[in-house]
Order: structure tokens, then sequence, then C-alpha cells
């Protein structure tokens, strides 16, 4: 039998079916499984392609079915056990091997294995895949880091699985080492942002106008036809719509309100907050899963504190209402795309990769989670201004940012008033109106430190005098 051009290694629920994507492709493809059971339901359910399949019951025979130099993806749980796995397969390598991390890494995890491998036989890509399950199957976006002789000898199997928008491959060498797990884990925080603006859209239709879940879902399918087409849309007017089979009731009112979360999102904001960047719309969104896991202490304070003492929500115009809150979660949306793309803007300068703006909204849109039309409009922005300090001051996103702050103002006002939460579109909105104010309030910050702490300050008209006039003895 002919070896085969690639491996991979996990054949959990994204190993299973980016494996399974791979042999669709014409490649031929060695499996290896931890647990050897799943290898062998793997091979025994994968049908016509059981032909591309090479299903391997110990290292040593996976290794073996591969042509060197190879290629070989470790798709398993993201932490400790990839640095476990690349030890145990390392022994068995040979000159020029490329072991793949394509499992949601921490980036910093991908700096350092990478630079453990530098200079030896073998190297390191470090690749982030988005997608969730169908797009493993069927086409994911591909976020690559490692060098790029390396990318270029896997470039053209990952250019055959990736998922396609209007005949782009959405795949991407971002540059060296962490790059491609550091814009995987921003694309999830912008995912989590994006998730929680819609369900704060969501909270305000069901709590506000008391909408139905199926009457909701409508709204949703609506604006899928809108400026806000994307996935995310998409299902939440399919899970809307859902019925539960055990009541027959609407499966999202028969789901506990408490979401989980893995890391990528917490590790966004972390890496934000180390460059001084702002990703509040992202912040936000982490904290709002932490406090929805909080479900005993929230009900425990709804008794002690009772809901807030706001009257019945009550719009002038309920049709105009659904229309500003299209608008206001467009707006907020462009707010965190912002925001995570002046992160990753950031990051490029402080690790030296370079990063390619226009290239990664061009990834995104197809096959990842956060896939969109939107994504569509800030490749564009960033090809025409690559260098642009942020995305809302592109001519194309400033105007729609003109034309949505205000039914954002609206919304969050009619939200704040009738007491209902909506932590990440007010983010957005206090992110606009304090990055769109060239004379802000940190003029009292500065005083204030210069009065307890002599930090100093700078004067508007320049002038060489750096302190106030707070007397000796007032800095206690
Ligand atoms: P999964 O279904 O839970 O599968 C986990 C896999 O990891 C199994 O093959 C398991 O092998 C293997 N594994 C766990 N510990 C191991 C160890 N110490 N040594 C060797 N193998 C070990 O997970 P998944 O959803 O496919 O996720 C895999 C990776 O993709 C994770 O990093 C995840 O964050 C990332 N990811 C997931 C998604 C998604 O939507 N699910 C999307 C993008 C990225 P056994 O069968 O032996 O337990």
């Amino acid at each position: 039998m002919s070896q085969a051009e690639i491996g991979l290694i996990g054949l959990g629920v994204m190993g299973s079916n980016l494996a399974l994507n791979i042999a669709e492709k014409g490649n031929k493809i060695a499996v290896f499984n931890r647990t050897v059971e799943a290898t062998r339901k793997f091979y025994a359910e994968a049908g016509e392609l059981k032909g591309q399949i090479v299903p391997c019951e110990t290292i040593e025979e996976f290794v073996a079915a591969i042509r060197p130099p190879r290629p070989i993806i470790i798709m398993i749980k993201a932490g400790e056990a990839v640095d476990q796995q690349m030890e145990i397969l390392k022994p068995y390598l040979s000159k020029g091997d490329i072991m793949i991390d394509a499992g949601n890494a921490n980036f910093r995890d991908t700096m350092r294995r990478f630079e453990a491998l530098k200079g030896s036989d073998l190297t390191f890509i470090g690749m982030g895949v988005s997608g969730g399950e169908e797009g493993a199957r069927h086409g994911p976006s591909i976020m690559v880091g490692g060098t790029e002789e390396s990318y270029r000898r896997v470039e053209k199997v990952l250019t055959s699985i990736a998922a396609k928008y209007e005949n782009d491959p959405c795949v991407a060498w971002l540059g060296e080492n962490g790059a491609g797990h550091f814009v995987k884990t921003i694309h999830n925080g912008i995912e989590y942002a994006d998730m929680q603006m819609i369900a704060e859209i969501y909270g305000i239709l069901r709590d506000g106008l008391k909408m139905s879940a199926a009457e909701i879902g409508e709204v949703f399918g609506a604006w899928n036809k809108g400026r806000l087409n994307s996935y995310l849309i998409e299902i939440t007017e399919k899970v809307l719509k859902a019925a539960d089979p055990l009541t027959g009731k609407p499966i999202v009112d028969m789901i506990l309100d408490k979401a989980g979360q893995k890391g990528t999102g917490k590790w966004s904001v972390i890496e934000a907050q180390n460059m001084g960047i702002p990703a509040t719309g992202i912040e936000a969104a982490v904290a709002a899963r932490s406090i929805s896991s909080m479900k005993d202490e929230r009900e425990a304070a709804e008794k002690i504190l009772g809901l807030p003492p706001v009257g019945e929500f009550t719009v002038a115009d309920r049709q105009a209402f659904i229309e500003d809150l299209e608008n206001a979660l467009l707006a907020a949306k462009i707010g965190a795309y912002a925001q995570g793309f002046a992160v990753m803007s950031a990051a490029s300068k402080e690790f030296g990769w370079n990063l390619p703006m226009p290239t990664i909204a061009k990834i995104w849109r197809a096959g990842c989670i956060i896939r969109s039309q939107f994504l569509d409009e800030i490749t564009t922005a960033f090809t025409k201004a690559p260098d642009v300090a942020n995305l809302i001051v592109t001519p194309a996103f400033a105007a729609m940012v003109k034309e949505t702050d205000g039914a954002l103002r609206r919304v969050v006002s009619a939200a704040v008033l009738g007491g209902l939460p909506v932590p990440a579109l007010a983010s957005a909105l206090g992110y606009f109106d304090s990055y769109r104010r060239g004379r802000g309030t940190a003029n009292v910050i500065q005083a204030q430190r210069d009065f307890f702490g002599a930090h100093g300050f700078d004067r508007v008209d320049g002038a060489d005098s750096h302190h106030g006039p707070w007397g000796s003895g007032l800095n206690a």
C-alpha cells in the first residue's frame, strides 16, 4: 500500500471530521487516536473514504505509514496533552517532519513549542481552525503560524480542505510562531462579543417586548437577509424556532442560562490588557458568561434585591424599535470587530509578526463561526487602508457608525431604563463615545495622580510646568 501524505492524531469531534475532509479532497491520510476504539469506530464509519485512510493503532505504525518528510496534524485537547503527545511522537520522527498543533492552543504555548524545536531537525506549526464540527468536515477557516517554508509544504493540502469564499480559500500563513493561534484566539474573542450582543438583543425582545421564541426567531430570520447576514444570526433563528423533543416547548426556553467557556475569550482580554488596547466588547462578553455561570447567586440576589423597579418596557413604535435593534446590533458589532482588529494590530508590532489585516478578514469570510457578509466589507476597508489606526475611522465604517449609533443609543437607553442588562451593547456605545471625543476627562485623573503621587502631567499649552498647585502636606 502506498504511504499517506499526511497524518492526524486525535479522532475526537474536530479531528475525525478534519480527517474525513482531508481524505475526501483526495489526500491519503494516516490516523491515530490515544484510545484505540475511537480509531476502529472512525474507520468502520468512514464509508467510501476508507481507501484514502490508513487507520493505525500504535504510534510506530502511524509514523511508518506517512511518507517522509511528514506533516502530522495533532488535533487533541489543548494544553498539556499536546506537550505529552509531542514527546511521545518525537522519538519516531525524522528530519523535516512537521508537527502541526491544530487545537485551540494558547499562542504563548505555541511560541514556546516553536522555539523549543527551532534549530532541530523538526518543525512546529501552530494552526487555528475554526468552524466547529461542520467546518472541520466541509471547510474550516485556517489560520497558520510557523515558518513560511513549513507552511508552503502543507499549503496544498490545507487549501484543498479550507472553506472557499467565492473560490478564495480561507487559509493563510499569518506569520511566525504563535501568529496563527493568536489570530484564532482573537477570532474567538470577537465570537464571544458577537454572541453576547445577539443574546442581549434577544433579551430585549423577550423581556422588553415580551415576544415568544418563535417570534424572535422570525425577527432574526428577517435580519439574516439584510446587513447582519451571518452564520451566527442564521443559527440564532434556527435555535429560536426549534422545539424541545421532551416537552414540545421552544428548546431555548428549556435550556439553563449558564454559558460555558474554555479560555480563548479570557486570553483575548488578557492579551488586550497586556498591550493596553481596549477590547471592551470582548471583556463584557467574558464577564457576562462568568455572571451567567453564577446561577445560584443570581437567584439568591433576585430574592434580596428584586428586579430593577422600573415600569413596563414601553416603546412608542414597536416596528421602528425593532429596526433600531437591528441597527444597534450592527453598530455594536462594528465596535467589537474594530477592537479585535486593533488588538491584532498591536500584537503584530509587539511580537514582530506583520499580521496582514485584509488577509485575516478575508479568511474569516467563510468557514468560521463569525463568517458574515460584514467581513467582506472589512476586507475591502483594510485592503484600501491596511495601516489605518482603527476600523471605525475608515470611510466605509465611519459612515456605518454615523448611520447606526443613534439606534444603539436609543436601544441602550431603553434597556437601561427598562432594567435589562446590556453590558456588551453599552460597552460599544461607551467605546464610540470615548474614542470619537478629542477632549476627554483624563485631565482630572492626571490631576488626582499628581495630587496624591506627584506623577506629573502634560499641559494643553505645552508649558514646562508639570505639577499642580496642591501645596505641601496635602498628598497624605
Ligand atoms: P474532543 O472531541 O473532546 O476530542 C478530544 C481528543 O483529544 C480525543 O481524540 C482524545 O483522545 C484526545 N486527547 C485528550 N487528551 C489526550 C492526551 N493526553 N493525549 C492524547 N490525546 C488526547 O475535542 P475536539 O472538540 O475535537 O477538540 C480538539 C481540539 O480542537 C481542542 O483543542 C479544541 O479546543 C479545538 N477546537 C474545537 C472546536 C469545536 O468546535 N469542538 C473548534 C475549534 C477548535 P481519546 O479518545 O483517547 O480521549
